[in-house]
C-alpha cells in the first residue's frame, strides 16, 4: 500500500530525528513584554524578532485601536491583488514606502518568504547568473531553486571569492544578480553594501539584491535599514525587507525601478496566486511606518545593549562575529551547545541552540537576539549566566 509505506517512512525519519535530538516541535508561547511564557515558566525572551519592542507595546496598540472603526476594520481581502484584493490600503502603503526610501516603485507581498520565493523565479531566465552569499535565508534559496538561473554561492561575506566568481563567469551570461542580506541572521554580521555596489559597477549587467529583513527598523537614522546607514539605497536594484520583525506587522516589501514592478505583477506567482493581505494589517503597517523615524531612542538603546553584550561575550572568552543586535555565542561542540542552552533556559533566559546544518560544522552556537526594551541590568545578568 503506497499510503502505508509513506507513513512508515516518515515515522522512521521522525524517530531518527528524535534519536539525534533534532526533532522539532511547536512550542506554546504567549509573548508579553520581554518574557516568552512557555507553559507556566516565565523567561526573558532572547529569541524573538521584536527588536524595537513594538509588537508588545500596549500604548502603541491602544493608539492604533482608537483609530479603528467598523468601516476600516476589514479582516480579509477576499481575493488576490490581481482580482479584487488590491484595496486602497495597498496604494497608500506602497506610495508611502516610495516616499520614505526615495525610490521609484514599491511592491508589497504577503510575507518576506512569498517575496523572496517569488522575485527571482519571475525575473531570471536561463541566461541569468545568480551569485549568492553562502549564508542567505531559506526563502532566498527557495527562490533560487525555483528559478531557471545558474547559481554559484560565495563563501559567507568573502568578497574576494565573489570577485573571482564574477571574473570567471559573468561574461558568459546576459545578466548577473548578486544576492545577499544586510545583517545575517546566524552571525549577526553586516554586509559592506558599498563594496558590492562598486563590484556591480565594475562588472557590466550586474544587479544587486539585498534583503534587509533584520535591519529594517533597526538601522539608519530613519530606520530604513543598512542601505540608509551606508547611503546607497538608490544603488540597490532589489531592496527588500519584511514587516514581520522590527516593524511588528506582516508582509514583505520590495523597492525597485518601475519596469521591475510592472513585470512582477505579471509574473511573480507568489503575488498572483494568493489572497492579498487583509486591509486591517496594512492599516497597522502604515501606522507603524508613520512613526518609524520617531523610534530613534529605541534604536539607540538596542545599539547600546548590543555593544554591552558583545563586550561581555568576548570577555567570557567566546568568539562572537556580531556587528548587530543578533549575537551568537559560538561554542563549537553540538552537545555542549545544547547543554548550555538548557542551562540558560533553566536560569530564565529563553535562548535556543543552533546546530549544523543550519550553521557550519564545528560552529554550534547559542543565538541571542536583543530588543530595545531590555535594560543594562538584564544584559549583565545574562552575561553572568554565560
Ligand atoms: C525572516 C526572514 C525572511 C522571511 O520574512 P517573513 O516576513 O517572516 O516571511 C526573509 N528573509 C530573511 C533574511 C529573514 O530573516
Amino acid at each position: 500500500m503506497i499510503e502505508n509505506s509513506l507513513i512508515q517512512r516518515i515515522e522512521d525519519e521522525l524517530f531518527a530525528l528524535e534519536k539525534q535530538g533534532n526533532k522539532r516541535k511547536l512550542p506554546l508561547i504567549t509573548q508579553q513584554d520581554n518574557t516568552g511564557k512557555e507553559h507556566v515558566k516565565e523567561r526573558y525572551n532572547l529569541s524573538s524578532n521584536n527588536y524595537l519592542g513594538l509588537a508588545t507595546d500596549q500604548i502603541l496598540r491602544q493608539e492604533f485601536l482608537n483609530s479603528v472603526t467598523k468601516d476600516n476594520a476589514v479582516f480579509s481581502a477576499s481575493s488576490s491583488r490581481l482580482l479584487t484584493g488590491n484595496h486602497a490600503r495597498y496604494t497608500q502603503l506602497e506610495t508611502k514606502l516610495c516616499r520614505m526610501f526615495g525610490m521609484e516603485s514599491a511592491l508589497v507581498f504577503n510575507s518576506g518568504y512569498h517575496m523572496n520565493a517569488g522575485i527571482l523565479p519571475a525575473v531570471c531566465d536561463t541566461k541569468t547568473l545568480i551569485l549568492a552569499d553562502k549564508g542567505v535565508h531559506a526563502s532566498l534559496i527557495d527562490g533560487i531553486r525555483l528559478s531557471n538561473a545558474t547559481c554559484y554561492r560565495y563563501r559567507h561575506s568573502d568578497y574576494t571569492h565573489l570577485t573571482q566568481l564574477l571574473t570567471k563567469y559573468a561574461h558568459r551570461f546576459t545578466c548577473v544578480i548578486i544576492v545577499t542580506e544586510s545583517i545575517f541572521s546566524m552571525d549577526g554580521d553586516c554586509t559592506d553594501l558599498n563594496y558590492l555596489v562598486s563590484l556591480k559597477q565594475r562588472f557590466p549587467n550586474t544587479l544587486l539584491y539585498v534583503d534587509e529583513a533584520h535591519a529594517v527598523g533597526v538601522r539608519g537614522i530613519q530606520g530604513l535599514g543598512c542601505a540608509e546607514e551606508q547611503q546607497c539605497i538608490a544603488d540597490i536594484d532589489f531592496l527588500t525587507g519584511t514587516f514581520g520583525k522590527a516593524l511588528a506587522s506582516v508582509g514583505g516589501y520590495l523597492l525597485c525601478k518601475e519596469p521591475i514592478r510592472n513585470y512582477l505583477i505579471n509574473k511573480a506567482r507568489t503575488l498572483l496566486f494568493t489572497t492579498a493581505l487583509p486591509p486591517i494589517n496594512l492599516l497597522w503597517t502604515v501606522f507603524v511606518l508613520e512613526r518609524l523615524s520617531d523610534f530613534t531612542d529605541r534604536r539607540q538603546q538596542l545599539h547600546k545593549n548590543s555593544l554591552l553584550l558583545k563586550q561581555q561575550i568576548i570577555a567570557k572568552g567566546f568568539n562572537c562575529p556580531s556587528e548587530s543586535h543578533i549575537l551568537p555565542v559560538i561554542i563549537g561542540n553540538n552537545k555542549e551547545t545544547v547543554l548550555k542552552a538548557e542551562e540558560l533556559q533553566r536560569k530564565g533566559f529563553y535562548v535556543l541552540p543552533i546546530r549544523p546544518p543550519t550553521v557550519p560544522e564545528g560552529t554550534s552556537r547559542i543565538r541571542i537576539s536583543l530588543t530595545a526594551t531590555m535594560t543594562s541590568s538584564m544584559i549583565e545578568q545574562l552575561a553572568t549566566s554565560l
